[in-house]
């Protein structure tokens, strides 16, 4: 657990407010740490200085295009808000990450964060269409594609960026989804036009997110499970890359030592009963979640020689998918 005591911290109402403790703190000489739930393990949402709290207020939900599939909210907005707000009408935000019950936009876009199904969704730097942000001497900008704000700091941005370009390539694995540390130096590179692919991922040091214009996605039309038992989690692994040609939404991985937690726990016993974990133990889990296309790609998975055996769900509205999420 990192602690730091700040020397204050804010919770601006408008952007008028961020705008104006910003400045003061600039000012002042103290640094500036922008705040949404707090949920990030690294400590990157502390600080000595003044802390800008996005999460008690700033959290509007608004000019939602079905057409456009797109979406405002405020940096405050939690994702199980947005989810619930895009749910009635068909669409939910990609990106998943575990802590969706607090975890703002704000802080997902300051660390360009991402979940289990990564694989269909990609990153949350890959949703944002538009930002609205606040600079540490005041200026509150408008940045995307389209927008021509900033030219002048983003001509030096893509310098910077130029001159070291060939080095920094030779350390990134080619084809590389979800690359953690670090700015989003390769997605600017790429679309150097667009300010927000530096500040997707820039954890609060560029300038603090007052509300972003994000992609929706449509949610899937059907959904199913694939649990495949192992002997080894080496096994489980090389089964992974294997897999990826079914474009699944996502592979979770479950090991022995996890498992054996939830042995005699009354809780989990009913899971592990329908897994057969007592009488048939294994090593490893896969859990493979399938969307669309679910009866065709299921039975091809059930068609391949992985594991020491399979265990096929696609009523996930029932009691075997309650179960199995207990994990
Ligand atoms: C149990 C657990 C599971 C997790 N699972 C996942 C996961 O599946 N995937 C994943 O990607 N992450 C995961 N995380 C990390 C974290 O929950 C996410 O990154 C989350 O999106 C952070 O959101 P937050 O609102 O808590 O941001 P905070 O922690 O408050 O801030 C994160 C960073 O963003 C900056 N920031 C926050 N708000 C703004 C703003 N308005 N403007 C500019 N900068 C801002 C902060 O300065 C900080 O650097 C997990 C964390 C825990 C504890």
């Amino acid at each position: 657990i990192y602690q730091i005591e700040p020397v204050g911290v804010a919770f601006p109402k408008s952007k008028e407010q961020a705008s104006l403790v910003i400045r003061a703190a600039a000012d002042a000489g103290l640094s500036v740490t922008p705040r949404g739930a707090g949920t990030s393990l690294v400590g990157n949402a502390i600080g000595e200085g003044l802390i800008v709290d996005f999460s008690r207020y700033n959290r509007q939900i608004t000019d939602l295009d079905l057409e456009k599939r797109s979406v405002r909210v405020g940096a405050g907005v939690v994702l199980d808000q947005l989810n619930d707000f895009l749910k009635p009408h068909g669409c939910g935000f990609g990106p998943d990450v575990a802590t969706s019950s607090r975890a703002t936009l704000g802080g997902m876009i300051a660390n360009n964060s991402s979940g289990a199904r990564c694989p269909i969704y990609g990153t949350t730097a890959d949703h944002v269409i538009s930002l609205e942000i606040v600079l540490a001497d005041s200026r509150v900008e408008k940045i995307s594609a389209r927008h021509k704000s900033l030219d002048a700091e983003r001509a030096a941005i893509e310098k910077v960026i130029r001159a070291a370009s060939a080095e920094m390539a030779e350390c990134w694995p080619p084809g590389l989804i979800k690359r953690w540390p670090g700015y989003g130096i390769e997605r600017f590179l790429h679309a150097p036009n667009d300010l927000t692919n530096i500040l997707a991922g820039s954890e609060g040091t560029l300038a603090a997110i007052f509300s972003a214009e994000l992609k929706i996605s449509p949610l899937p039309s059907e959904k199913g499970l694939a649990l495949i038992f192992f002997a080894s989690v080496g096994e489980a692994m090389q089964a992974t890359v294997e897999l990826l040609d079914l474009k699944p939404a996502a592979i979770e991985h479950i090991d022995r030592p996890l498992l054996d937690q939830t042995k005699g726990q009354l809780h989990f016993q009913a899971a592990r009963d329908l897994l057969e974990l007592d009488s048939k133990p294994c090593e490893s889990i896969l859990i493979v979640e399938f969307y669309d296309d679910v009866v065709e790609r299921l039975s091809m998975l059930e068609s391949r020689k992985l594991g020491l055996r399979k265990k096929i769900l696609t009523d996930l509205s029932g009691r075997c998918a309650s179960l199995v999420s207990r994990f």
